[in-house]
């Protein structure tokens, strides 16, 4: 006689799918595209199994200056949670873009890339460092379409996979930096990344350098994180998917734009780019203890899918805000197919 809990144990994964919302939500695997786990951390991986989730794991090469940076480990480390995560978690790998003057870079970063190809890696990530922080000899800033980036967007394009770009930032990196700023969180606390008055780029400048990879490289296939840094410009953001047909974005991290903006403009954009938009988190374990994380990564989902699918008043990060309620149909493509076919291989 099996007793409740081995049936749960044994039930397939769609049995645990049922949520408060209804059968729109019910039966299918969700994708969160975009999280940081970066080690073996099975009670992470369990409770993804459980909740029907997988995920994908971005390696970051944060640096900019001269500052040392083991990218070598953090490819390992993040090669071994997708290895042990039973699939639940595809990975992306990255590369260092501090050596763009140096002789051989393209060709030695390359080659170091179609290693991780072999080694699974279904994406390549680039990160705000480019365009923000990393100069030239000369003095200027890397820009996401500098000629000697040029042949490595290309061999991603030929190897068929992914290019994951974290370009820019809020508009709040550019506004200053008190209370009214809806980024004063992160940037108090990270004043690195605060742009107003540094000399840097302007945001529409690295933006727009983006746009010509997407024009110079039409078969690359290109996730814009964070709503491509467009999230304070839903209008802005239309016109980049209507022009770069390559141009899809996720989620991370920005959920919170949505539930604090207007909610009809939210669902008329959510509804109309329902096929270029992947639902994400931008997740980070760090040094949580693994059981902790899986538990706050799991709130974060069912908080997230409450948003997006329920039409409940409700409370997002401290505000008070009201449930999308989006179609399956529309839900379906957020939470999966969109990131079935913009992330080939990530997904049970
Ligand atoms: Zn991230």
């Amino acid at each position: 006689m099996l007793t409740r809990r081995d049936v749960l144990r044994l039930a397939p994964a769609p049995f645990f799918l049922r949520s408060a919302f209804g059968a729109r939500m019910e039966g299918f695997e969700r994708i969160d595209s975009h999280f940081h786990i970066h080690r073996d951390a099975p009670a992470v991986f369990a409770s993804l199994k459980a909740s029907g989730w997988s995920g994908l794991d971005l390696v970051v090469c944060p640096v900019a200056g001269d500052e040392p940076f083991d990218l070598e480990s953090k490819l390992a480390s993040t090669l071994a949670c997708s290895r042990a995560s039973g699939g639940r978690v595809a990975w992306a790998s990255s590369f260092d873009a501090r050596g763009f003057e140096q002789a051989g870079f393209a060709d030695r970063t390359i080659a170091r890339l179609l290693k991780t190809f072999d080694d699974g890696a279904i994406g390549v990530k680039i990160w705000k460092n480019i365009g923000m922080a990393i100069r030239g000899k000369s003095g200027a800033y890397l820009l996401p379409d500098d000629p000697s980036l040029t042949p490595i967007y290309e061999a991603i394009e030929k190897a068929g996979k992914t290019l994951v770009a974290h370009l820019a930032e809020p508009d709040g990196a550019w506004l200053p930096l008190d209370e009214k700023n809806p980024e004063f969180p992160y940037y108090s606390k990270n004043p690195q990344w605060h742009m107003l008055g540094k000399g840097t780029p302007p945001k529409e400048a690295i933006l727009n350098a983006r746009d010509r990879v997407l024009a110079r490289f039409p078969k690359l296939r290109v996730v814009g994180c964070h709503l491509g840094s467009d999230e304070d410009h839903l209008d802005a953001l239309a016109r980049r998917l209507d022009s770069y047909p390559n141009l899809a974005v996720d989620t991370a991290a920005r959920t919170r734009y949505f539930a604090r903006g207007d909610r009809d403009k939210a669902v008329a954009f959510l509804t109309k780019y329902q096929d270029r938009i992947l639902y994400a988190t931008d997740y980070g374990l760090r040094d949580a203890d693994p059981e902790a994380g899986a538990k706050a990564l799991l709130a974060r989902h069912d908080q997230d899918v409450a948003f997006y699918a329920g039409d409940a008043e409700m409370t997002y990060e401290g505000r008070p805000t009201k449930g999308l309620g989006l179609p399956e149909a529309v839900l379906r493509k957020l939470f999966r197919e969109n990131a079935r076919r913009w992330l080939p291989g990530i997904g049970v």
